[in-house]
């Protein structure tokens, strides 16, 4: 492995899961649903495979159709117009959104600023790019991780190339506000910085939290890169459908290295992806409404077995404090979980550069059937 990677072994996803499968217990670690997305859109799939469409090589930037579907959703939902031709790029999932941005906007050498605890790959895309990631820490403060502003502003410098933005957050829950978005904003467009912005989760926001799009904001359209994905959107992770939308300049620059690392995206997804997109509102809320059902299912199981809990605004996932437990390192925490308790979560604390201060935190997903989150909190409580 050569040294741009060394420090990043293998992911936390990969080790919690193979941990659940191993000792069958109930996993809430890697994020994603226990349900398919609806039938009408796996049926969507089935009929491209048959009628042959996207069964060779589709189009690289993504099918017509699909960027077709981005741009009308961006338009109907945010009031953004995005020109499907040259303003979307289908990727394989945010996951290759992240790294094809990276790989295409970063020069070795340059800083990249990321809200900590990150997504993991963050860290790991900055490294193959040459670039240094400079991590801006949200902290606890008044029931949700709070981005602090100044010193989001004190991490700029000369070298800083990015913002590396995530809203709803992973793994904290956080949603932006329209202000700390607008501050945001008004340091890129002050500090001449790009901004790539993953907003998997800008439907699963909760309570008053509203998810407002970073390149809605003054001066930010043409200096944005927007994410987004089907794996959330319509609960198909493994299907890997993801999309970028930006100015047709960064879409180009983007693309270029897109085309070698996937080349194109898988072509029968896409078709039913764009079917997705076009579904009704009431398919969106629906979602939003059982997400919510189940954060609150969680939150009060939690609760029950003794944690504190961060209740999330966004994201299907709940960090929680173990310190009441008596605990205070998530990393042994989850790696003892499965076989005291029978249930599997993430530390934390692997999201963060500084570690000490993730330290207590474990992040469960819920987006899983409510009597699994109801048998997850009843083990968790037997145990302890
Ligand atoms: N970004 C964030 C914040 C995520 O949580 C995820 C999914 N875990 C991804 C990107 C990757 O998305 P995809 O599965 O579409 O590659
Ligand atoms: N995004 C999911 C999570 O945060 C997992 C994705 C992955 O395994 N790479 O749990």
């Amino acid at each position: 492995l050569n040294r741009r990677l060394a420090e990043f072994g293998t992911t936390i996803f990969a080790e919690m899961s193979a941990l659940a499968v191993r000792t069958g217990a109930i996993n809430l670690g890697q994020g994603f649903p226990d349900t398919d997305g609806p039938e009408e859109v796996r049926e969507a799939a089935v009929r491209a495979l048959r009628d042959g469409r996207g069964n060779q090589y589709p189009p690289g930037p993504g099918i017509p159709e699909l960027r077709t579907a981005v741009a009308a959703h961006q338009q109907r939902r945010y009031g953004l117009s995005v020109d499907p031709d040259t303003e979307v790029l289908v990727t394989a999932g945010a996951t290759e959104a992240i790294a094809a941005a990276m790989l295409a906007l970063v020069e070795p050498g340059d800083e990249v600023i990321a809200l900590e605890p990150y997504y993991d790959s963050y860290a790991a895309c900055v490294a193959m790019a040459g670039g240094t990631r400079v991590p801006v820490t949200l902290r606890p403060h008044e029931g949700r991780f709070r981005l602090d502003l100044d010193e989001l502003r004190d991490a700029v410098t000369d070298r800083t190339r990015l913002l590396l933005i995530n809203t709803p957050h992973n793994p904290t829950g956080t949603v932006l506000t329209r202000e700390e978005l607008a501050a945001i904003a008004e340091l890129a467009v002050e500090r001449d910085l790009l901004v790539v912005t993953d907003e998997v989760y800008e439907h699963l926001v909760f309570d008053d939290a509203e998810h407002i799009p970073l390149a809605t904001f003054p001066g930010m359209r043409d200096r944005t890169v927007t994410i987004s994905s089907a794996g959330k959107t319509f609960s198909f992770t493994g299907w890997k459908v993801g999309w970028i939308t930006a100015s047709p300049a960064l879409i180009t620059a983007v693309r270029s290295a897109k085309q070698f690392l996937t080349y194109v995206s898988a072509g029968p997804f896409q078709y039913a992806i764009a079917e997705a997109l076009a579904l009704p509102e009431s398919y969106f809320e629906d979602l939003r409404a059982d997400m919510l059902t189940k954060r609150d299912v969680l939150a009060a199981g939690l609760e029950d077995a003794g944690l504190t809990v961060h209740r999330p605004s966004g994201t299907y996932f709940i960090t929680a404090d173990i310190r009441p437990l008596g605990e205070t390192d998530g990393i042994a925490f989850c790696r003892a979980l499965p076989e005291r308790t029978g249930v599997v979560a993430v530390p934390t604390a692997v999201f963060y550069d500084h570690r000490e201060l993730g330290a207590p935190f474990v992040r469960f997903a819920f987006c899983k059937k409510k009597p699994v989150l109801e048998e997850a909190a009843r083990r968790l409580k037997a145990a302890g």
